[in-house]
């Protein structure tokens, strides 16, 4: 049966995101207007983040009891992480391989071009200890709360009768936080509003917009196709791992339009908990695999990251062969896993898969004008590829 939430609120959200495509397409720059309304809602949700994730994992972590059934969550949760990520990739090599978006594409760049910094895996790996767990908080370094939640919460687990007051603050402060949540949801259907057509109108409108799509408009074309094909496998596993359907997907929809609307996966995180938690994921694998999956697993950001690369080389004329092709497979996983949960994050990682394979850095330039928007699309699908998992692992660890 459908929830209050779902029953008003869902089609109040999807009328907001309609209404912001329209109103940013048809009146364009003045739309930026309402940029302010937009900030407000991000601020809100990224205000519940710290708190948020913290209490959720500490309480996720000692409700699981013992520290065995932790790490055979947290290793089925990393499994399937790994393997829905390079079923992404291989969807993205197979879809760019196939249509050859990039064949007789202009390369040039614009030499005044503003390139972002590339990180490296060691920096990947460097990120997820903190050396300050308050500027970790501070900066909304999700991965470093996440990485210090659960040793918190193992520890906690470890010095028994001591550590009840505590298990309870942290399990009262994680519902607390759930609360303002569905508070701040009410607001979702105007936030999202604002966030759709304020974009758009700083893009220049409708016309602009699709002037751009079109310069690059199979590249775009090839991500969408690899996005939505890839989506369906992930209802597939659904059907199949956890016996779930559509409906699943239409208790999901508050946060995949969240997600569209933000282009960050930790925005979006508060709005995935509490939408998976209503459609009958238990609290404590929610708690447990969706922080981590918003952080780690990102299907949709290494579909792209493998079909943008692939994409690069074909403008310029370069066959990357097998080998060539194996190595950005690694590297696109790799680089989806470090990428953060925020607005363009996969387009500094995919650095790292450019200079994997040699492919000069300037190649991105070609791609920046339709970054933000193909960034909402894989954005969504990087939540929709966690909620799977999170019921996905759920309907296993019920029936270990
Ligand atoms: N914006 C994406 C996310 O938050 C990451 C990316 O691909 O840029 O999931």
């Amino acid at each position: 049966m459908a929830t209050r939430a779902e029953r008003w609120l869902l089609p109040a959200i999807l009328l907001g995101a309609a209404g912001g495509i329209a109103a940013g397409a048809i009146i364009g720059p003045p739309m930026t207007a309402v940029g302010f309304l937009a900030t407000l809602f991000l601020n809100a949700l990224k205000m519940t983040i710290v708190p948020l994730v913290f209490a959720a994992i500490v309480s996720s972590v000692c409700s699981l009891g013992d520290v065995r059934h932790l790490g055979r969550l947290g290793g089925a949760a990393l499994a399937y992480y790994t393997l829905t990520t390079g079923i992404a990739v291989g969807i993205g090599l197979v879809a760019v391989n196939l249509l050859t978006p990039g064949a007789g594409v202009n390369i040039d760049t614009p030499a005044s071009m503003a390139m972002p910094e590339a990180a490296s895996v060691a920096d990947i790996l460097l990120n997820i200890v903190p050396d300050n767990v308050l500027r970790a908080a501070v900066e909304l370094s999700l991965i470093q709360v996440i990485f210090f939640a659960l040793l918190f919460g193992a520890a906690l687990t470890t010095i028994g009768e001591r550590g009840h007051t505590l298990v309870a603050f942290f399990d009262a402060t994680n519902q607390t936080m759930m609360r303002i949540v569905e508070w701040i949801m009410w607001f979702a259907p105007l936030g999202i509003f604002a966030l759709i057509a304020a974009r758009i109108g700083e893009a220049g409108g409708g016309a602009a917009v699709i002037t751009e799509l079109t310069a690059v408009g199979r590249y775009v074309l090839t991500v969408l196709i690899g996005l939505f094909a890839h989506g369906l496998v992930l209802v597939g596993l659904l059907v199949l791992f956890a016996q779930r359907g559509l409906g699943y997907l239409q208790s999901m929809l508050r946060a995949l339009v969240t997600a569209f609307g933000t282009a960050s996966s930790s925005a979006t995180l508060p709005l995935t908990l509490e939408c998976a938690t209503e459609a009958g994921v238990r609290r404590k694998t929610a708690q447990f695999v969706l922080p981590l999956g918003a952080t780690v697993n990102m299907d949709g950001t290494a579909l792209y990251e493998a079909v943008a690369v692939m994409f690069i080389a074909q403008a310029y004329g370069i066959d990357l062969s097998a080998t060539e092709q194996a190595i950005v497979f690694v590297t696109a996983t790799l680089a989806a896993v470090g990428a953060a949960g925020i607005p363009q994050a996969g387009l500094v990682t995919m650095l790292i898969v450019l200079e994997a394979v040699g492919l000069p850095a300037e190649g991105i330039g070609l791609l920046l004008a339709v970054d933000w928007l193909l960034d909402r699309f894989r954005t969504t699908v990087n939540v929709w590829g966690d909620s799977v998992g999170a019921a996905v692992l759920d309907r296993l660890d019920r029936t270990r």
